[in-house]
């Protein structure tokens, strides 16, 4: 599990919501700030372990989660293969938080004043008539931004909860990419309405969380468009043949000598062995434009020693998404006999993936005014 980084901005926060001008830091109010940010930061992960503890129980593996003060993520490298599984698997974070607030409003009805509190804190009532202590405080709490947790994400607009499970259910009777379409298309109009909302209330928090809806709706649209444009193309549409071995890059190599191959052969990548001649990993060129400096020194340093193969009839969409999860340069084309076969580089599947007018653009780049 992992802290996104802009949990440091919490104290900061506290502080700045505590701080009086001309008196300090009130600590009573910084206090009272943190105990309902650890109360967030808690319903918050009690979320996402409920997600986490699904797909556990599914058989299918959460990779990590996330948690941003906001909220958090649960990544789930494998689909799961069944569609009531992901329902499932998506629906136990917001089913988490449900049963949380059903326990705050049980405890809260045991309270001299539980029926009266329980309508302040779900705003039905705007006037509170009688004083809360600090355990009413926090049950209320509990009770009101469980309901709201478990409501956001059950919204059916990517990539909420509800957007996901509804996409899951559309799957099979529309095919994977209208499904997706539909969810993204629901994603920026439920996160428009959410920013007119946010802007109606003066509430930045959820101006903020509807443009991170339609923003991630948006990439997920165009990610669906950028699949399928994959899905029709072969790994020889852009294989590179090895070059001769004339060309080898080895770990000694002077990075003057490098940069002449690079020249010679104008691949953005080479691949690099060792002295058994067998591939260790990639050294790319803008690298070396950028951070070598003395062409004495061995290459070794900007060598990327991570690299994936793959077989030539493996389809080039399967390969892509390989070496975007290596976050890797390219791919190692091996045959059937151990073989070496040629090289797919991220670089060349790029143009592939560019729409009609990215290409237009491009051509009048290239062509340019004469002269240039
Ligand atoms: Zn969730």
């Amino acid at each position: 599990m992992d802290l996104h980084w802009s949990f440091l901005l919490v104290p900061l926060i506290i502080g700045y919501f505590a701080w009086i001008p001309g008196y300090g830091m009130n600590w009573i109010a910084a206090s009272w700030w943190t105990t309902i940010a650890v109360l967030l930061f808690s319903f918050v992960l009690l979320h996402e372990l409920g997600h986490a503890l699904a797909a556990q129980n599914r058989g299918v593996k959460a990779e990590r989660i996330i948690l941003f003060p906001l909220g958090g993520g649960a990544y789930l490298p494998e689909q799961p293969s069944n569609v009531w599984e992901e329902v499932f698997v998506y629906a136990a974070g917001p089913l988490a938080n449900i049963i949380l607030a059903l326990l705050a409003w049980g405890l809260l009805l045991t309270r001299p004043d539980g029926p009266l509190l329980i309508a302040y804190y779900l705003k039905l009532s705007g006037n509170l008539v009688v004083f809360p202590g600090i355990a009413d405080q926090i049950l209320g709490l509990t009770l009101a931004v469980n309901l709201l947790l478990a409501i956001g994400n059950l919204l059916p607009a990517y990539p909420l909860d509800g957007g996901r499970i509804l996409r899951a259910l559309l799957r099979r009777p529309l095919g994977a990419r209208r499904a997706t379409v539909i969810v993204t298309g629901l994603g920026v109009v439920i996160g428009s309405g959410l920013a007119w909302l946010g802007v109606r209330l003066s509430d930045p928090l959820l101006v903020f969380g509807a443009g991170f809806i339609i923003l991630l709706s948006v990439l997920e649209y165009q990610n669906g468009w950028q699949r399928r444009r994959l899905a029709n193309k072969a790994v020889g549409d852009v294989l590179r043949l090895p070059l001769p071995s004339l060309y080898r890059v080895y770990p000694g190599q002077p990075v003057g000598e490098v940069r002449r191959f690079f020249q010679a052969t104008e691949w953005p990548i080479l691949p690099v062995y060792n002295q058994w001649n067998e591939q260790v990993g990639f050294v790319e060129a803008s690298v070396i434009n950028e951070e070598a400096e003395d062409d004495r020194e061995p290459v070794r340093r900007y060598c990327e020693r991570e690299f994936v193969t793959a077989q030539p009839t493996e389809e080039l969409l399967a390969i892509t998404e390989r070496i975007v999860d290596a976050n890797v340069y390219g791919a190692t084309i091996i045959g059937p006999r151990g073989e070496l076969v040629g090289y797919v580089f991220t670089e060349d599947i790029m143009p592939l993936l560019d729409t009609r007018l990215k290409k237009i653009k491009r051509r009048l780049r290239q062509e340019g005014p004469a002269g240039e």
